[in-house]
């Protein structure tokens, strides 16, 4: 039995991470500070006893004795993590750092949950890891794809310079039940919309790109990069290489819900990336034939599912 870490183990995707490694046998601490997250998503977890649940901002200092960090803290919805670009910025600096430091002292593994906003708008088209990125260092996302880019030179400083032994996935958009019905993410908003018979609201022409994949896909793919020998570090993209236009992912919702919402069109945000496709071959490669498993129809029809009996 391991003992495990999670920060922003009560969001979205830490949810679902911590489920996964009880049911493996692990024991799991998870640390959050509720800002994106509840207790609500491990409620049916809290009377495990090899669960715990820990209010804690990452941005301070923490000491634990553990064997594996999974380092998930951090708003991923464009809505939060503009709401204090100064807070998201600390929390995925000074967060990385205290959980880094952590690591360093009592010889962890830790793994960073990093983004495919760390290529911004990208300029080549399906990404590979050695592209650099086209981020806009003072745009309004810059908090959260800087934040982000910081976080991997941290990581990537403390493995040569302490040898803390690091992983970093950069994930690409994910989706699936426990995304909250307000938190701005096309998935869940075009979602709640249908089933409401409000209008779907699609930012710019709607015909820009996103590779969208199911959280258990994500989840199996990240648990396997922690399991990989020391000198996997990534970073590794972690995503469905299906691409699709918003226009597209709405029709598709607006069939599995029956729904007689219409399309309305708004302004495209500052700096939205036009198209985003993860190469996954090294992600294949090394993560012992990992591919995705859920395509968008069957997420979706899951992903309905749940917000059907939440909303
Ligand atoms: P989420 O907002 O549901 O989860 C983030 C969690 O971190 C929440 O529980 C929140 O309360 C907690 N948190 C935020 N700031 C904190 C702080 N200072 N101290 C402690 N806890 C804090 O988002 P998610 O979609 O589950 O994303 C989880 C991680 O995966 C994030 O790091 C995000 O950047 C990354 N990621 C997600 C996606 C995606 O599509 N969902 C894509 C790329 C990367
Ligand atoms: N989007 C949209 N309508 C919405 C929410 C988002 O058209 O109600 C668009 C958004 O402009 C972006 C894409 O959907 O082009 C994905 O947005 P999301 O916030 O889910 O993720 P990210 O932009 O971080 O990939």
């Amino acid at each position: 039995m391991k003992k495990i870490l999670v920060t922003g183990g009560a969001g979205f995707i830490g949810s679902h991470l911590c489920e996964t490694l009880l049911e493996a046998g692990n024991e799991v601490v998870c640390l959050d500070n509720f800002f994106t997250g509840s207790k609500a998503n491990l409620l049916h977890l809290l009377n495990n006893p090899y669960f715990e649940l820990i209010r804690h901002d990452v941005t301070m200092p923490f000491y634990i004795e553990v064997d594996e960090i999974y380092n998930l803290a951090c708003p991923a919805s464009p809505i939060h993590y503009q709401y204090n670009p100064i807070k998201t910025i600390k929390t995925s600096v000074m967060g990385s750092i205290n959980m880094l430091g952590l690591a360093k002292r009592i010889k962890a593994k830790i793994l960073q949950a990093s983004t495919s906003e760390v290529y911004g708008d990208p300029e080549i088209h399906p990404q590979p890891e050695s592209y650099w990125g086209n981020v806009n260092p003072i745009g309004s996302r810059s908090c959260y794809d800087e934040g982000k880019r910081c976080a991997e030179s941290l990581f990537v400083n403390y493995n040569k310079q302490n040898n803390v032994k690091i992983k970093i996935v950069r994930i690409f958009n994910t989706y699936g039940p426990r995304m909250l019905p307000n938190d701005g993410r096309v998935v869940s908003n075009f979602i709640v919309q249908a089933l409401t018979n409000k209008p779907i609201t699609i930012y710019g022409d709607g015909n820009q790109t996103r590779s969208f994949q199911y959280v258990d896909d994500l989840v199996d793919a990240m648990i396997r990069m922690m399991n990989t020998s020391d000198e996997i570090t990534g970073p590794i993209n972690i995503g469905n290489p299906g691409e699709f236009t918003m226009i597209e992912l709405a029709e598709k919702i607006l069939k599995f819900t029956g729904s007689k919402s219409k399309l309305e069109f708004y302004p495209l945000p500052e700096d939205d990336p036009a198209q985003r496709k993860p190469n996954i071959s090294l992600a294949k490669k090394h993560l012992n034939n990992w591919e995705p498993k859920v395509d968008l129809d069957q997420g979706l029809l899951k992903t309905i599912e749940y917000f059907k009996n939440t909303i």
